[in-house]
């Protein structure tokens, strides 16, 4: 099935709701980079809220989500536009713990501390930029706090992942509820009860639920305002990297010409993509830069 978003309104157009799944997507990452499960299952939740913070965007606004917890997995960031692109990183996604419970996994690979930094580019002067500290490391109640205190947006979030023995994830997806500052007070009341009552999103996907019916089991009258396909997208390319070899400047690019023994290899941290440089190119780069002194 393909990865999606949709969005919907409900509750008499008083709560936004956001269903997404991101499993093609983290399988395709998870496969490049040969993510263990425990860094897959944390990603793939990063990757679903990412997305559905997307989708909130508009046109060309971007949302890069940083995540610096104390765990093994090290610092995550994944980024994404209005449009379903995503693409993410983390420092080691060979970590993995066995745990019975799911969450716990999760809380042990990304830490129990740390902070979720949140930057948009709404193609203003600055950027915003919204900071939460890590609460709980199963990510869900790390996003609904973030958007409680930063954003000032009471929401629910619901994150899951299942992945199999083959490190390949089953279902990957995330739900959030936000309400409007119009929502009547029994209405949030309602909402509160459907909410907790709610099987776990793992549980939703893995039982064959589509994302309109999760959407439905949680506002019967959600009228669905959109639908973005979600695909895997990194912007690297061979001439980004020869840039970024550039930048480095005259010295460094003439000791790497001075004592090349073979092409270099530079491999992108989101995809995993490789771009090989040889003695000539690296030549031609040179002359680009200044020399020193
Ligand atoms: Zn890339």
């Amino acid at each position: 099935m393909e990865d999606r978003i949709v969005k919907a309104l409900g509750c008499n157009n008083s709560v936004r709701i956001y269903c997404a799944t991101t499993t093609n997507a983290l399988n395709e990452i998870g496969n490049r980079l040969n993510y263990l499960p425990s860094a897959l299952d944390a990603m793939g939740r990063l990757m679903s809220v990412t997305v559905m913070m997307g989708a909130m965007l508009k046109l060309e606004e971007t949302v890069t989500i940083k995540i610096e917890g104390n765990g093994p997995i090290g610092r995550m960031m994944a980024d994404a536009d209005a449009h379903g692109h995503i693409r993410a990183y983390c420092e080691n996604p060979h970590c993995h713990f066995e745990y019975v419970d799911e969450r716990l996994n999760v809380k042990a690979t990304i830490g129990d501390s740390g902070f979720i930094n949140v930057i948009k580019d709404l193609k203003l002067k600055e950027p915003f930029i919204g900071s939460t500290p890590i609460i709980n490391g199963e990510l869900g109640e790390d996003f609904a706090y973030y958007f409680m205190v930063s954003e000032q947006v009471p929401s629910a979030v619901s994150l899951g992942v299942l992945v199999n023995t083959d490190s390949e994830a089953v279902v990957s997806g995330g739900l959030i509820v936000q309400v409007l500052p119009n929502t009547p007070e029994e209405t949030i009341v309602e909402l509160e009860k459907r909410i907790q009552l709610l099987p776990t999103m793992t549980e939703m996907l893995t039982s064959g639920l589509t994302l309109e019916q999760i959407i439905k089991n949680i506002a019967e009258d959600a009228r669905i305002l959109e639908e973005i396909p979600v695909e895997y997208k990194c912007n690297c390319s061979k001439d980004k990297f020869s840039r970024g070899i550039l930048s480095l400047g005259y010295e460094e690019v003439k000791d790497m010409i001075d004592t090349f023994e073979k092409d270099i290899e530079t491999t992108c941290h989101f995809c995993g993509e490789k771009y090989y440089f040889s003695k000539e190119e690296l030549v031609e780069i040179l002359s680009h830069t200044k020399k020193v002194n």
